[in-house]
């Protein structure tokens, strides 16, 4: 008894430091690859949600922090773009792990903006250190100006979550949309955090509107993108419900709709945290909102 109380211990233990040294290794090759945009801002690509620095005189304004983990590789980054300016302001675009991750490491000195409810969220969490909290918090838009431009931050309706903004760099012709796009992938919708597929696909289309040919956008996950990017995202949503949709209407249920697929038209967009099957379930669930 003592004996095999001991062996599931020490499995116990061996699957523990297994699990932690997988998770390591998950950022041990990661680079931060950072593209320049206009003079002075970045994309930055790492492990996570994709992130936007915009340096200069005032000192930087990150969005998003990815996670822990990353923040050495990111801060030796920043450094490397603008040598001696301090991380001064901390955009989170919403409340995920994947984007919030850091905030403590980067920028418990800085100003940290989010959303009402990101605050809300990251504070319900017992595990998030509180000096990666959001300190600075709107539920409509906030205009920031540093380094010569404007940057407005714009509150969505719940749609990803419900605390979800845009960040605006007007004089660049950029925006970054947080996890509002995935780029070529079937989108994450958290509904147990307040997201809704409806509001999201009207987001889409509000942004499509709202900008133009030339905009870069920066999406959540995935490569640098443009308004036809967005459209093409938009087509795939549209599609993909009425024919749920349709399915449903021919008598179809979930199982048997997740057994007959979307059809090979959509097989690029499945990815290994949203499935083909996971999206159908998103899709037949908004259905039934
Ligand atoms: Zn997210």
């Amino acid at each position: 008894m003592r004996t095999l109380q001991l062996l599931s211990l020490s499995l116990c233990s061996a699957l523990l430091l297994f699990s932690s040294r997988a998770l390591a290794d998950r950022f041990a090759d990661v680079q931060v690859e950072a593209t320049e945009l206009a003079p002075g801002l970045y994309m930055l690509i790492g492990a996570g949600g994709n992130m936007a620095a915009l340096t200069g005189d005032d000192g930087i304004l990150l969005i998003d922090a990815q996670f822990a983990e990353m923040a050495g590789k990111i801060e030796a980054t920043l450094s490397e773009l603008a040598t001696g300016q301090a991380l001064q302001v901390l955009v989170n675009t919403h409340f995920h792990g994947d984007h919030v991750g850091g905030n403590a490491k980067l920028a418990a000195a800085s100003r940290i903006i989010a959303h009402d409810n990101v605050r809300k969220r990251l504070q319900a969490d017992s595990n998030f250190p509180a000096e990666g909290l959001p300190n600075l918090t709107f539920n409509d838009q906030l205009s920031l100006y540093m380094n010569g431009q404007p940057v407005l931050l714009t509150a969505m309706q719940p749609s990803h979550t419900d605390g979800d903004s845009i960040v605006w760099f007007k004089a660049a012709n950029v925006v970054h949309m947080g996890d509002l796009m995935f780029e070529g992938r079937f989108p994450f919708i958290d509904t147990n955090a307040g997201g809704n597929l409806q509001a999201y696909m009207d987001v889409t289309r509000h942004v499509i509107a709202s900008i133009d040919a030339n905009t870069r956008v920066i999406p959540g996950h995935g490569v640098l993108t443009n308004q036809a990017g967005l459209e093409r995202e938009l087509r795939m949503m549209e599609a993909t419900l009425a024919q749920v949709q349709q399915y449903k209407a021919e008598g179809l249920t979930l199982e048997a709709i997740i057994t007959r697929g979307l059809g090979e038209q959509w097989q690029d967009w499945h990815w290994n945290f949203i499935t083909e099957e996971r999206w159908i379930r998103t899709l037949y669930q908004a259905l039934a909102d």
